[in-house]
């Protein structure tokens, strides 16, 4: 949970702060329009398809393949939500386009911000499936949390996304889209600057989507975010995480642990029992003997369950001879769940011993917790409401 934890570039204890906006129900994607009977989608979603299949489709067309990297440029850095602001393409080509593709094909179901700026879009997508992302403002820092699966098969037991399995994998596109929506809310003079794969689902559960999406994250073409600002969140899959070294592309990996033994842990994280923890540390020290990037490994604190003065001492036993950073989120509640804040004392008690053990470690507070930016949380609240 890694995923559904935005953790965030603040180190302060909970507050609540008021929302001051939110804006149910405004759909601005066509999504009526781009199905048919069969409820097939008539329109392909542009976000879907690569620079080269552009080429092609032009080529049917007449059109010179520069075209291509015209309309790139007006959706990935000029935020065209439509064809016809495309205004250096001819006429006849931008009305072409509107008849054979969508760029949005989603709608956005709910926008929340707050008042630390913190946006969150919960996302309809075209066949009724429902996903989160968010946009945090911090400092100069222009973050987005995405997701990648539309629910999550992981199980871990105090997370929200969840509790009803998984439905799909998102789509290249769908990926995408979230990125170009929250890059939409922003200035005309900011920049998206950080992207972490860390909202619904399990990233690497979605891996080949999820990479050619980043591609274009990374592409002076596309977004043009370094990797060295992309983070890439799991529960720990090895294979995957192997794929990942393989790939070569230095993105940041963040392992949600979560608990420092293998019986707490397949307790909190169900899919741990096939796996265990000692795969997935192996597996990370290859991304990391891969990359060179420092490992991050996140834990999420829950009140009387992993916060113990042990379990400090065994993660930090695991932990001290690697370089990494170790990020530990006091739990917040999430309705209907069973698990609980920690207490002050017992969170400072983990920190001295952590802190005294060598680790690297950051306690952090969840941006955007009044808007529910936890993980799954708008998306329940929605379906239970
Ligand atoms: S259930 Fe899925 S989305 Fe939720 S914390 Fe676990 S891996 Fe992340």
């Amino acid at each position: 949970m890694h995923h559904r934890f935005l953790v965030l570039f603040l180190n302060v204890s909970a507050v609540e702060l008021p929302v001051v906006q939110s804006t149910p129900d405004i759909g601005t994607a066509p999504s009526a329009d781009t199905r048919d009977a069969t409820n097939q989608p008539t329109r392909q979603h542009l976000l879907d398809i690569n620079q080269t299949s552009l080429k092609a489709w032009l080529a049917e067309k007449g059109q010179p393949s520069f075209r291509a990297k015209q309309i790139w440029e007006w959706v990935y850095a000029q935020r065209a939500s439509s064809f016809d602001e495309m205004t250096n393409l001819p006429k006849s080509l931008r009305e072409e386009l509107a008849k054979s593709f969508v760029i949005y094909q989603a709608t956005e179901a709910a926008v929340t911000t707050s008042t630390d700026g913190t946006d969150k879009l919960l996302i309809r997508l075209c066949d009724g499936g429902e996903v989160e992302c968010v946009l945090l403002r911090d400092g100069p820092r222009r973050s987005i949390c995405v997701s990648s699966q539309v629910g999550c098969a992981m199980g871990c037991v105090f997370c929200a996304s969840g509790l009803d399995g998984v439905d799909r994998n998102l789509t290249r596109g769908e990926i995408l889209e979230q990125m170009l929506r929250l890059q939409a809310r922003l200035m005309p003079d900011e920049r998206l600057s950080h992207i972490v794969m860390m909202g619904m689902g399990e990233p690497l559960a979605n891996l080949d989507r999820v990479l050619e999406s980043l591609d274009v994250a990374r592409s002076p073409e596309g977004l043009g975010i370094s990797p060295r600002r992309i983070t890439i969140s799991t529960v720990g899959l090895p294979p995957a995480i192997d794929r990942l070294s393989q790939h070569g592309v230095p993105y940041n990996l963040a392992v949600s642990l979560h608990a420092p033994n293998d019986e707490l842990r397949s307790e909190l994280v169900p899919v741990n029992k096939k796996i265990g923890i000692d795969a997935i540390l192996d597996a990370a020290d290859r991304y990391f003997d891969s990359s060179g990037r420092r490992l991050t490994f996140e834990y999420v604190l829950l009140g009387g369950v992993n916060d113990s003065d042990a379990c400090a001492r065994e993660l930090a036993s695991l932990l001290r001879k690697r370089t990494v950073l170790l990020n530990v989120i006091p739990y917040n509640p999430v309705s209907g769940l069973p698990y609980k804040t920690p207490s002050p004392q017992a969170i400072s008690r983990f920190k001295e011993t952590l802190v005294s053990g060598g680790i690297n470690v950051m306690f952090r507070q969840r941006k955007g917790d009044e808007i529910d930016a936890a993980c799954g949380q708008l998306r329940r609240n929605r379906k239970t409401t």
